[in-house]
C-alpha cells in the first residue's frame, strides 16, 4: 500500500504519483457502487499487486472544481492581460465567485504590464481583499511572485484565452528545471483540451482550466450571493433592511459604501448583474 496523487485519467487508468514514479491504475470496483469517481487531484492509496496498480481508498476532499473536474484545489489563479485582451472584469468577478463557493483561495494575476498601466484594476481588488500579483511574463518580471504562491500547491490557471496563461506556465516549469525539478512543456489548445493533467512544479501541481472563462455562474439562490462577494458579505450584516438585496435600497449599507467609494463601482455593477441574472434564471424555471 502507498499514497499517491491522481494527476491524470484516461480511460478508465488512472496516473498516480507515488514517491517512487507513477504507477497506472484502474479504480476498485466499490467506487461505482458507492458512486464515487476517482478524480485528477485526489489524495488516494493505492495497491500493487504483479506490476497493476489499483486505488483502493480516495482521502477526504478538500474541495472539487467542477470543470475540469479537479479536487483539493488549493488556488485560482485569475490570469488577466493589462491589456489584448482587454480585462473583462464582469469575468473575473464570475470566477471569484466560483473560487468563493467552492472555498478555493483566488489570486488575480495581471500579466502584460509592459502594455498598460492597470493600477487601477490593482486598486478595485485589493479594496475587495484580494490579493493582486503583478507580472510581466514577456519580460520575466515578478515570476518569483507566482513562483512562491504555487509551491507545494495545487494551483489552477484560468482566464481568457491569449492573456498569457501557458507563456507563464512555460517559465514556471523552466524555473523548475533550473532548481532541478521535474519539467513538462505546457501544449495548451493543441490536443486532449478534454483531459487535464496535473504538471509538477515546486513541490506542487499546476493545471490549465480551457472553458473555464465561458462558465456559467453556479446555481444557488439570488440571496446567496453576497456571500462570494468578500467586501458585500461584511457590510451586510450592518444593513439596516432585513433581507436586504443591496440593490436599489436608498440607506442600504452597501449601497452607502459603494458611494463612498470604498466597495468598487465595477464589484458593485457585477453583483448587481449577477443578482439579476440568478434571479430571472429561477424564474424562467
Ligand atoms: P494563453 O492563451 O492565455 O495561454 O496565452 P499565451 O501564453 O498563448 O499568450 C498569448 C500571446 O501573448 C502570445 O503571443 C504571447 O507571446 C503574448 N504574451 C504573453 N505574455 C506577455 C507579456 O507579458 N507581454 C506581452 N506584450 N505579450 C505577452
Ligand atoms: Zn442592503
Amino acid at each position: 500500500m502507498q499514497n499517491g496523487i491522481i494527476t491524470k485519467g484516461i480511460g478508465g487508468f488512472y496516473y498516480v504519483l507515488c514517491e517512487d514514479g507513477v504507477y497506472e491504475c484502474k479504480a476498485r470496483g466499490v467506487f461505482r457502487k458507492e458512486k464515487i469517481t476517482p478524480t485528477v487531484g485526489d489524495k488516494v492509496v493505492i495497491e500493487v499487486k504483479n506490476g497493476k496498480g489499483s486505488i483502493v481508498e480516495i482521502l477526504p476532499r478538500k474541495n472539487s472544481l467542477i470543470r475540469p473536474a479537479v479536487s483539493n484545489v488549493d488556488t485560482l489563479v485569475i490570469v488577466t492581460a493589462a491589456a489584448s485582451p482587454s480585462p473583462n472584469l464582469m469575468l473575473i468577478d464570475k470566477m471569484l465567485v466560483h473560487a468563493e463557493k467552492s472555498g478555493i483561495k483566488p489570486v488575480i494575476c495581471i500579466n502584460k504590464t509592459d502594455l498598460a498601466d492597470r493600477s487601477d484594476i490593482v486598486d478595485i481588488y485589493t479594496k475587495a481583499g484580494y490579493e493582486v500579483l503583478s507580472v510581466c511574463a514577456s519580460k520575466s518580471e515578478n515570476i518569483e511572485a507566482l513562483k512562491n504562491l504555487i509551491t507545494n500547491k495545487i494551483t489552477a490557471f484560468a482566464g481568457l484565452s491569449g492573456v498569457g496563461k501557458s507563456t507563464l506556465l512555460n517559465i514556471l516549469t523552466d524555473a523548475g528545471l533550473e532548481t532541478g525539478g521535474l519539467s513538462r512543456k505546457i501544449e495548451r489548445g493543441k490536443h486532449t483540451t478534454r483531459h487535464v493533467e496535473l504538471i509538477e512544479i515546486s513541490g506542487g501541481f499546476v493545471f490549465d482550466t480551457p472553458g473555464f472563462s465561458s462558465l456559467e455562474l453556479p446555481e444557488m439562490e439570488e440571496t446567496e450571493l453576497e456571500n462570494y462577494f468578500p467586501e458585500i458579505a461584511s457590510l451586510a450584516p450592518d444593513c439596516k433592511f432585513r433581507g436586504c438585496s443591496h440593490i436599489k435600497d436608498a440607506g442600504c449599507r452597501v449601497r452607502e459604501a459603494v458611494d463612498a467609494g470604498d466597495i468598487a463601482l465595477s464589484r458593485y455593477e457585477s453583483y448587481c448583474q449577477m443578482y439579476e441574472i440568478l434571479k430571472s434564471a429561477k424564474n424562467y424555471k
